[in-house]
């Protein structure tokens, strides 16, 4: 089984792949995840990927399938995985069709407006040194400015800027629409309110792919 979560950022899609995970072993694959790695690793094509995030841009194509292509042939993936942040455009859509053609896919689209996401995403705070996050709003930490895990000095990072943030959020509206159309057309499409709870948000998926799973024996 294969699992699209089409949101925009900020949509609680990063939450529920760990819901989907914990129940189904279907890992995680964020490909902002795969591409900070590299930046982190100050690859040439980290150096790359890192102008074009801090521009609010998205990055090539090519560079993506070829992260998320080394990713899926993991032991891991085997039964089923969950993709976060990708496909992002229709031609990427179609390149991973290409690399894997016969698995069962299962797409969700979070609809989220966009107050609410600026709203969510413009608190956010992160610990560079444990990865722990946190938000002004609704999880503050104990100190101001100070990871209640590790004690180290947290930071906005650089895409959860506001202007950085609208940025994202026009270029996913942009993108978005052609995706789901294909998705729609291939009748594995479902809508999720992404401004229900955590809970809510599980229980709705959860029934959509046990359903799937049990009338499609194979993965
Ligand atoms: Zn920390």
């Amino acid at each position: 089984m294969r699992v699209i979560l089409l949101g925009p950022p900020g949509s609680g899609k990063g939450t529920q792949a760990d819901l989907i995970y914990q129940s189904y072993g279907f890992p995680k694959i964020s490909t902002g995840d795969l591409l900070r790695k590299e930046v982190e690793n100050g690859t040439g094509l980290g150096r790359k990927v890192n102008e074009e995030m801090k521009a609010g841009r998205l990055v090539s194509d090519d560079l993506v399938l070829e992260l998320v292509k080394q990713r899926l042939s993991a032991d891991d993936c085997r039964s089923g995985y969950v993709l976060d942040g990708f496909p992002r455009t229709l031609n990427q859509a179609s390149l991973l069709e290409n690399l894997e053609n016969n698995r069962q896919e299962t797409a969700f689209e979070f609809k989220v407006s966009e107050p609410e996401i600026l709203k969510r995403l413009s608190g956010r705070m992160v610990c560079l040194q444990c990865g722990a996050v946190y938000n002004i709003n609704n999880n503050k930490p104990q100190a101001d400015g100070v990871c209640d895990v590790c004690g180290s000095k947290l930071v906005v990072r650089e895409d959860d800027r506001p202007e950085v943030i609208r940025e994202r959020i026009r270029v996913y509206l942009e993108t978005i629409v052609p995706l789901i159309d294909y998705y729609s057309k291939k009748k594995v499409l479902f809508q999720i309110n992404g401004q229900d709870s955590t809970g809510n948000i599980f229980k709705a998926i959860k029934a959509v792919l046990d359903d799937r799973l049990a009338k499609d024996g194979e993965n």
